[in-house]
């Protein structure tokens, strides 16, 4: 084990940096003394992550990236590399580059040969997994579906995929996905972790039918991961019988 005193970075690093998924509390000692030893930290969203910030007392200087100016971004990133200034990367929430834009610069900057290492913590969907009561052993990370073209393919695919499967939704397509999930696999068990780490963290397990019901009753509100069973599902039940 290494001291986590030991957080300063070389000049011309770009540290990745996770950050909370909503339990502010969840952060690592040597995310905040990396964040702090910084000279710039790019953010999803510089407003977002000045709560964060400012709870920590960090003080660096931020600077945003996303869909909006990624290529203009990344260019600069680069010349302040070049340039030997350290930097941070971190999204609006959990680890960069899980299902969001900091991958691009990940990928332009050890392209570009320059060092990158992570401050590894939160990601959604490994609490949303061990929290799910399915299989851990195997599972295979879906992100976020389509929304439309290639949509259908993936639920077929995914219709045969015998590892728990995890996928990230929004509040706007929960229902629809949940409805398509059991008409292309199944009435197959599901866990559906809303608000996870947050005062309205809620899990619904049952079959997808379960799911759909409790969502029609009571409207969906916040962030979602949504874990369902595999097509191995029932080798662990008889399994563990
Ligand atoms: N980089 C993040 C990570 O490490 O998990 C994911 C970013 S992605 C743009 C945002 C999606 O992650 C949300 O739509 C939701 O599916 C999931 N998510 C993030 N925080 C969550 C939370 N607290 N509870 C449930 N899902 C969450």
């Amino acid at each position: 084990m290494t001291d986590h005193a030991h957080a300063q970075i070389a000049a011309g690093t770009l540290a990745v940096v996770a950050t909370p998924i909503g339990n502010l509390g969840d952060i690592s000692l040597r995310a905040i003394e990396t964040l702090k030893s910084v000279d710039v930290i790019l953010c999803e969203d510089t407003r977002h992550s000045k709560r964060l910030l400012d709870h920590y007392q960090v003080h660096a200087v931020t600077t945003s990236y996303g869909a909006h100016n990624l290529k203009s971004k990344l260019i600069w990133v680069l010349e302040q590399l070049r340039l030997g200034k350290r930097l941070a990367l971190i999204s609006d929430a959990g680890t960069p580059g899980i299902s969001d834009p900091g991958t691009m610069l990940v990928s332009a900057a050890l392209e570009a040969g320059f060092t990158v290492l992570t401050v590894p913590g939160p990601a959604a969907f490994v609490p949303a997994l061990v929290l799910s009561g399915l299989r851990t052993d195997k599972f295979v990370f879906e992100g976020f579906l389509p929304h439309k073209k290639g949509r259908q393919t993936r639920l077929k695919v995914l219709a045969l995929e015998p590892r728990t499967i995890v996928l990230y939704e929004s509040v706007h397509r929960i229902q629809k996905t949940l409805g398509e999930l059991r008409d292309y696999l199944g009435d197959r068990r599901v866990a559906v972790c809303r608000e996870l780490t947050k005062i309205h963290e809620e899990i619904v397990r049952g079959t997808l039918s379960d799911a759909i019901e409790h969502f029609q009753k009571h409207e969906p509100r916040g962030e979602f991961v949504v874990v369902v069973a595999g097509t191995d599902d029932r080798v662990q039940n008889s399994e563990n019988e």
